[in-house]
């Protein structure tokens, strides 16, 4: 059987992209399912919970949507919205579709109707009606129609998971067996791939809500029957469904295989991140197989080990690296430290990693690339290379993460490094860790001061570098340094802001305005990213493309 009875052309693709639709009305619907076959779905869920009071109008429906349909009437025992009787329910579909004369108008079935197990389990009446077809006393067939067996848990992974599978496998007219889980963590992905590797019937294995991400998207490159989405922000059926645009675009459904690389990024929350943006446009731009995900992982180490851990060892998975933020970057070096894998030197002294790299035979490599990025980021806007840094006076405004990895690259390559800060505790410890030491020796290591943060206007400087998040979106009007009162600013002064949102902060634009040439957190961004590019593809970062997804996603707010 085809999911399109009307279009001989039609090809099955291998893991149908669908789109739910909760039915509010004929022509809502209709109008939702024409923008899902624009969209590229293949297939349209119709939730029909709240449009189940006339089977006429729900044929109607599946006579004229613009794609092959599954009829799913939810009840709200299972998470659903229909309140109605259970008999009239059980009616209606066997009418719409599952019944021997399902269909009855003469027109289109849908190609698959969506029955609760429990359901099912429970009513005699429903197991001889629905799904099977009695030709000659004693021989039954499937409908036409496929039944979908499912089951649902809102709230966490079910303790039966592996007996509810059984029930749908050993149910003779369920032809497609569906579980959903509300993810406890990035681990139940991999028993959501487990399930789907089974291969016993054809399968739907989809965990919800942010965790669950990972099961929709890679849900491909297990095989799945289909995967779920939502045709815009906000109209999702289930928690967790992305867009059908996120799923196309952001995420290259098209291009997902059994051999596609999985990559992320880690951290707590990662929401609002842009590297997913950035380095999928990069593997498409560099055409490589390779897709990447948030990863949401808790604080704590135990769960960036055992998560990354599992993720790491699961076969087949072809997990290759992530990119990893806050709060995790101690987290990396431990994990990599425990596992015997490499670490780069500096990003031991610095305290803090933000790349791994899982290698094809298992090892494991974590690096810190935002030194480097930050000092690519100085040397390409004022055309010098790494080594021209020696001798230079370069001010530190902030003592935290972002600072020590600013501080630890330019002592590295000879510059004499101030590092004036709100807490002068913090900035002179940092200051005692990297004075001469702790960094790479080819250049001997710069000086390494601090200073008070009120004498910053007195300092004789040339490039002066705010890893603070003073000016950083929502609060764009604030700047960490008064512009007004730097004396010495001018066209040899070269003022950097590790911040990135917005693109150009208040201290950038008065910095421009007094002359000064300006650096911005985009480039520190984007060249972080090139290096964890390249660690992971050995292709050439396709920087203006990163540079235009980071635009484009900071135009949004
Ligand atoms: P962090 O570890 O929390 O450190 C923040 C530093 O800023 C601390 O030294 C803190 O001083 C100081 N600070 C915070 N609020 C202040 C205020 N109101 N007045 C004076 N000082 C203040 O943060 P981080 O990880 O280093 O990140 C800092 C910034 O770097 C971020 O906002 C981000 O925009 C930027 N960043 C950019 C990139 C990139 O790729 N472009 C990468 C990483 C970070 P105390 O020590 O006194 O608390």
């Amino acid at each position: 059987m085809s999911d399109r009875a009307t279009s001989p052309a039609y090809t099955v693709p291998v893991t149908r992209l669908t789109v739910s639709i909760l039915v509010h009305t004929l022509e809502q619907a209709l109008a939702a399912a024409a923008r899902a076959a624009e969209a590229g779905a293949d297939l349209v869920e119709f939730r029909i919970d709240l449009f189940a009071d006339n089977a006429a109008r729900v044929i109607e429906l599946v006579n004229r949507s613009a794609l092959p349909c599954i009829i799913t009437c939810r009840p709200t025992w299972e998470g659903g919205q229909y309140d109605g009787d259970e008999q009239a329910r059980i009616s209606l579909l066997e009418h719409v579709g599952l019944g021997e004369t399902g269909g009855a108008s003469g027109g289109r079935r849908p190609a698959y109707i969506d029955v609760e197990l429990a359901a099912y389990q429970s009513s005699a009446n429903l197991r001889q009606k629905i799904g099977l077809v009695v030709d000659h006393p004693g021989q039954v067939r499937p409908t036409d129609t496929g039944l979908i067996l499912s089951s649902h848990d809102f709230k966490t992974r079910p303790a039966d998971l592996y007996q509810r599978i059984e029930a749908m496998v050993a149910a003779p007219a369920c032809r497609i067996v569906k579980v959903a889980w509300k993810a406890r963590s990035l681990r139940d992905n991999l028993e959501a791939f487990d399930i789907l590797r089974q291969k016993h019937k054809p399968a739907i294995a989809l965990c919800m809500g942010e965790e669950g991400l990972a099961s929709r998207v890679l849900a491909k490159k297990f095989g799945a029957f289909l995967t779920f989405a939502a045709l815009d922000a906000g109209s999702g059926t289930a928690p967790g469904q992305p867009t059908v645009d996120q799923l196309k675009r952001l995420y290259r459904w098209d291009r997902i295989g059994p051999a596609t690389r999985v990559y992320g990024v880690i951290g707590h929350p990662v929401g609002h991140s842009m590297s997913p943006a950035v380095h999928n446009a990069g593997f498409d731009a560099a055409g490589h197989d390779g897709v990447y995900l948030p990863m949401p992982i808790p604080p704590e180490y135990e769960h960036f080990k055992a998560t990354v851990g599992s993720w790491v060892d699961t076969e087949g998975l072809h997990f290759r690296g992530a990119s990893v933020t806050i709060p995790h970057k101690e987290n990396l070096i431990r994990f990599v430290k425990d596992r015997g894998g490499m670490i780069e030197p500096l990003c031991e002294s610095i305290g803090a990693a933000n790349t791994l790299h899982v290698r094809d035979d298992g090892s494991l490599l974590a690096f810190n690339t935002d030194f480097a990025a930050a000092l690519d980021a100085v040397c390409d806007a004022i055309r010098i290379n790494r080594g021209d840094l020696r001798g230079k006076r370069v001010a530190v405004i902030g003592a935290g993460g972002a600072a020590r990895a600013v501080v630890a690259g330019f002592a590295s390559y000879g510059a004499t490094v101030v590092i004036y800060n709100r807490t002068m505790e913090k900035a002179q410890a940092l200051a005692a860790q990297f004075d001469g030491k702790n960094v790479r020796a080819a250049f001997g290591g710069g000086k390494v001061v601090a200073a008070r943060l009120d004498k910053l206007c007195d300092s004789c400087c040339e490039i002066f570098i705010n890893c603070t998040p003073i000016g950083m979106y929502p609060n764009i009007n604030e700047t960490p340094i008064p512009v007004t009162e730097m004396k010495s600013w001018g066209p040899e002064t070269v003022v950097f802001d590790t911040i990135y949102n917005p693109i150009e902060t208040r201290l950038l634009r008065e910095a421009k305005a007094a002359g000064c040439v300006t650096v911005s957190g985009v480039d520190m961004f984007v060249y972080q990213a090139k290096e964890q590019f390249w660690e992971w593809t050995h292709a050439e970062a396709p920087l203006e493309v990163f540079r235009a997804v980071l635009a484009k996603k900071l135009a949004r707010g």
